[in-house]
């Protein structure tokens, strides 16, 4: 197989891969949709991918909000789904709002063993707990993503809620000649 992956699309794919090879006994889990943007995210904010991203609003346990999320990373998840190397899930939740789930494929397992070292080891890097450097899982509820270490329970936050105000809160105008400076002509 030829695969021209880029940096950005090998590293998403270690990500996925760390969370979702198969355990020694053979059960595998799938990383559901949330917590991968929530990792996305982060890895944009480190400095581990190239990405840019925006506030998108998307259902987050049946309750609609705006969240980070790069169309970037998006479209290389969708590449590495194309190339056979993730496979797709559809769940459908308790509140009926259909959400995904990712996995790496036999495939993809195989390549990511030939990935550069650094691309690895800056995944561990992302990942693991600051205290005491376990993997540490990612959790999303309503209003906030944070990374939650089993082990020694630390956790992170991760800003995937942060949502720059800009453009999307009217902000108060109060008009700078009203009362403020004004000296008055009468008394
Ligand atoms: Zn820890």
């Amino acid at each position: 197989m030829d695969l021209q992956l880029t940096q950005e699309q090998r590293r998403l794919l270690i990500l996925i891969h760390t969370y979702t090879a198969p355990r020694d006994d053979g059960s595998q889990v799938w990383l559901k949709d949330l917590p991968l943007r929530a990792l996305m995210y982060d890895g944009i904010v480190k400095k581990v991918f190239d990405w840019d991203y925006s506030p998108t609003s998307v259902f987050v346990h049946g309750i609609r909000r705006f969240i980070n999320i790069s169309q970037e990373g998006e479209h290389d998840l969708i590449e590495l789904r194309e190339a056979g190397l993730v496979d797709k899930l559809r769940i459908t939740a308790t509140e009926h709002v259909p959400s995904k789930a990712y996995r790496s494929s036999v495939e993809g397992a195989a390549v990511v063993a030939d990935f550069p070292e650094e691309d690895r080891k800056t995944i561990i890097d992302l990942i693991s707990c600051l205290r005491c450097e376990s993997a540490r899982e990612v959790r999303v509820t309503s209003s906030e993503a944070f990374y939650f270490c089993k082990d020694c329970e630390s956790t992170e936050h991760i800003g995937l809620f942060n949502i720059e105000d800009v453009a999307y809160v009217a902000r108060p105008y109060l008009p700078r000649v009203l009362g403020v400076g004004s000296t008055g002509g009468e008394s």
